[in-house]
């Protein structure tokens, strides 16, 4: 045990932890209310460890927005664009298939494909990007959509939510992404979302993926007008439908961008904020593998604390990054495999490429070469 831990007020956590004991929403909201974020992050490390052991990840990405033209108006949103607006844009299939060739180019495994709703674009258009893209390399995964998008496609589609899915992986789609959870707390959705889905048709989409055997990945966006116990209320949903689906990949918390938007938040959530964020996450989301730090919001620096404080997955390279630089994150838009190894063996760590349902492509050797870098080109690998 360590030092932290041992002379923290947090100790019984810890114990409970250990015993694998399920944390409660009291307990969830003290190690969010602690300011030991110290023991807060040796804890959550204590159970990173023992859930995954002492890999971390990252996947060879890119993002493909395929428009920002979006019906809704969001107001914490960034990046949605009218057809007015002078910045908005769309993509022809061709052009969505060069960015892919592009990608393939580079050894990227992973298209993540989101956009606004579109005010015309047609079902068939989404189809047939998932077709065209799934034709270009078979072992390129499509990771695609948020819940809105799918509920979109939907009332496009003039079909259910299970029959659109059905189609959409019929054509190619692997995974869903986790975006649009924001905070599932209806007034502060309301304050930050109107006109979204509701929490609840979030989770239902997820909930049917999962029943055609799909997986996804999850989000909460935090530190904008939200209380702490809307967090814990958010990630208390989270964890029901993950003991009952068992379908979430991995959970991504994302923190607040402020700028371009009509919520009155000056500054994004401090280092501290964040660290105990994916803390708390992975101590309550005990049926979670995978807890991501996500550098493009946190920043690689502060996503390679985060590793020690229970984040277990760096998230990806991602190339072209638009919703949160558009909100003003100061992060690069790519970040290097080699850049993304360095960190994780800094941290102590096994550098582990993985593919989208986060399975392990290649294992770097925990230590670099002589210089101290992570020579990719030269450095022996383990293919997985
Ligand atoms: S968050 Fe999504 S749904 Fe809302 S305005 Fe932005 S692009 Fe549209």
């Amino acid at each position: 045990m360590s030092f932290a831990i041992q002379h923290s007020a947090l100790r019984d956590l810890y114990d409970k932890v250990v015993a694998g004991e399920r944390l409660s929403d009291a307990d969830a909201l003290r190690l969010f209310e602690s300011r030991d974020i110290n023991a807060v992050g040796a804890i959550a490390d204590f159970a990173r460890q023992r859930k995954v052991g002492n890999r971390a990840s990252y996947i060879l990405n890119r993002y493909i927005n395929y428009s920002n033209y979006c019906i809704l108006s969001c107001q914490f949103c960034s990046f949605a664009r009218k057809k007015r607006d002078k910045d908005g844009f769309e993509l022809t299939i061709e052009q969505i298939v060069q960015k892919a060739r592009e990608a393939l180019a580079l050894g990227i495994t992973e298209l993540h494909i989101v956009g606004g709703l579109h005010p015309a674009l047609p079902f068939s258009y989404y189809v047939d990007f998932l077709k065209t893209l799934k034709a270009l390399d078979p072992r390129l995964q499509l990771k695609c959509f948020t819940a809105i998008e799918i509920l979109h496609l939907a009332w496009l589609a003039k079909k259910s939510v299970e029959q659109t899915l059905i189609e959409l992986k019929a054509a190619g789609l692997e995974s869903l992404t986790g975006g649009g959870a924001e905070i599932f707390r209806k007034e502060v959705r309301h304050a930050i979302a109107r006109g979204k889905e509701s929490a609840e048709e979030y989770l239902d989409v997820h909930r049917t993926w999962h029943r055609l055997g799909g997986r996804s990945t999850c989000t909460m966006l935090f530190g904008h007008i939200e209380k702490l116990e809307d967090r814990v209320h958010h990630l208390s949903l989270l964890r029901a439908l993950q003991d009952e689906t068992h379908g979430f990949t991995g959970f991504v918390p994302l923190p607040y961008q402020p700028e371009n938007n009509d919520i009155p938040v000056r500054t994004p959530p401090t280092g501290f904020d964040q660290l105990r964020t994916i803390a708390v996450s992975r101590l309550y989301l005990d049926n979670f593998d995978h807890i991501t730090a996500y550098w493009v919001g946190m920043g690689l620096k502060l996503a390679q604390v985060a590793l020690s404080h229970g984040a277990d997955d760096l998230h990806g390279t991602i190339v072209e990054e638009h919703i949160f630089h558009m909100a003003g994150a100061q992060s690069p838009q790519l970040q290097t495999e080699a850049a993304m190894v360095k960190a994780i063996r800094e941290a102590g760590r096994i550098p582990v490429q993985r593919n989208t349902f986060y399975e392990a492509v290649k294992e770097w050797p925990a230590t670099a070469g002589a210089d101290g870098l992570p020579n990719l080109t030269s450095t022996p690998m383990v293919n997985v």
